[in-house]
């Protein structure tokens, strides 16, 4: 009997569970609307990730390595990175970089673009310290900031529509400079920047970023530089390396993703590459954390890095082919959103566009005074009621300043041509619905 009691005494527990330093980040955009779409859509340009296979030699060399002589493949590997991958990056990052690099100490390899954004965070930023955002943002950037217990400080790009009834491009969304140089301060530790930018497509130009890089060299600054879509540039634009600006190689980190860059997300293969003085410090959250990713996937994309490395400029090159299809991809759905009247801003790089609701918003009635943003609720209205997924764009801004921009969704055109073309219809259908009635 009395040992009866005792256990039920001890199930109930009663003190509180959670850190405090996940207060208030518990709110996940990706887990709410994948779910929606797995639920409803019929076509998904929700989340971004390609729908199109990743490239042969890839996947061969996945079999490869899976079924290859060497069974060490299915065993722990180096903790900072399997050597063949991290030595194949530092050669790569030599040329685009212009400068030696170590493979011991240059280069990191980590689960993902995610966990080498969780190492900086947690290595590089202590209680107390500001972190510059530019807004629009990939959404992770605030909660990793605030667990790591610093203070996100935002500044927005702001848009500058054009005169001539042109349609926006990414490249219309501009810091102000002065705007920007008033954020810095003593305590001031890093800046996050991600060029080209999720969800707007922008390809930060030279000018835009020696200003970052002058104000990070003035106020002693770190730079983050989430370079996840660096092969994903239109239209004959140039992705500048911002760690390839005077005063700033010391300074920065350059993340990079073999999700995005060979289309295979669910890899979840990424990297650091920056001075050994910064990279030590990740390398110590990392060893205390996942210590390393899947032997395998990493030889895999060590042999994905050697072909394009042999191939590098040339057209055979999937850094060359990926952007120029993608770049047909984006054209065509720019084009068939225009023509339902959902303007498009024009993305210069990545594999997102964002469009302008208003046309179709009198379906959507607003609630007002409500906590939701417009476009969220119309990004849940369409998935639910037309079957087409995409992410309100309020979603990539802070709570402070979600309210300014509810005017957008945020389309995902990585995708096969049937994809884009249900999606098309989908728009097509909706807006004769509303002319006929
Ligand atoms: N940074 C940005 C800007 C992204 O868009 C993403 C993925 N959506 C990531 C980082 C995360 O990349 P990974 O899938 O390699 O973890």
């Amino acid at each position: 009997q009395t040992h009866f009691i005792f256990h039920s005494l001890q199930a109930k527990m009663s003190r509180p569970v959670q850190a405090r330093r996940l207060e208030g980040i518990d709110k996940n955009i990706w887990v709410e609307f994948v779910k929606l779409a797995a639920t409803y859509s019929k076509v998904n340009l929700g989340q971004g990730f390609p729908d199109f296979p990743a490239p042969d030699f890839l996947r061969e060399a996945l079999t490869r390595a899976l079924s290859g002589g060497n069974h060490m493949l299915h065993q722990y590997t180096r903790a900072f990175g399997h050597p063949p991958l991290v030595k194949v990056l530092a050669q790569f990052f030599e040329k685009l970089l212009g400068r030696d690099l170590d493979p011991m100490t240059n280069v990191m390899v980590t689960v993902g673009a995610y966990q080498a954004l969780f190492c900086c965070f947690q290595a590089l930023v202590d209680e107390g310290d500001e972190v510059i955002i530019i807004e629009p943002f990939f959404d992770c950037y605030e909660p990793m900031v605030k667990m790591a217990g610093g203070t996100p400080v935002f500044v927005p790009l702001r848009p500058n529509p054009p005169k001539d009834g042109k349609l926006m491009s990414s490249a219309d969304w501009q810091l102000d400079p002065a705007e920007l140089a008033s954020k810095f301060s003593e305590r001031t530790k890093a800046i996050v920047l991600n060029s080209p930018n999720n969800p707007l497509g922008k390809v930060f130009s030279r000018g835009e970023l020696g200003l970052i890089a002058e104000l990070c060299v003035k106020h002693d600054v770190l730079c983050i530089s989430d370079e996840v879509y660096e092969w994903l540039v239109y239209d004959g634009k140039q992705h500048i390396r911002i760690a390839s600006l005077q005063g700033m190689w010391e300074r920065t980190v350059t993340i990079g993703s073999a999700g995005k860059t060979f289309s295979a997300t669910g890899w979840k293969v990424g990297w650091v590459v920056g001075p050994d003085r910064l990279l030590q410090h990740l390398r110590t959250v990392h060893q205390n954390s996942v210590y390393h990713c899947a032997t395998i996937a990493q030889e895999a994309v060590a042999q994905g890095f050697q072909r394009e490395l042999m191939l590098y400029g040339k057209p055979e090159s999937y850094f060359v082919q990926l952007p120029k299809e993608l770049q047909q991809k984006r054209d065509w759905l720019v084009q068939s959103l225009d023509g339902v009247g959902m303007k498009p801003i024009i993305p210069e790089g990545t594999y997102f566009l964002v469009a302008d609701i208003s046309p179709f918003k009198s379906d959507v009635p607003d609630v007002p005074n409500s906590d939701e943003p417009y476009d969220s609720r119309f990004a849940k209205w369409m998935v639910k009621n037309k079957g087409l997924a995409a992410i309100p764009l309020s979603a990539f801004y802070s709570e402070a300043h979600k309210n300014n921009y509810t005017n957008f969704i945020r389309f995902c055109f990585a995708k096969e041509e049937a994809t884009l073309k249900a999606a098309s219809d989908i728009l097509q259908k909706w807006k004769q619905e509303k002319t006929s009635s």
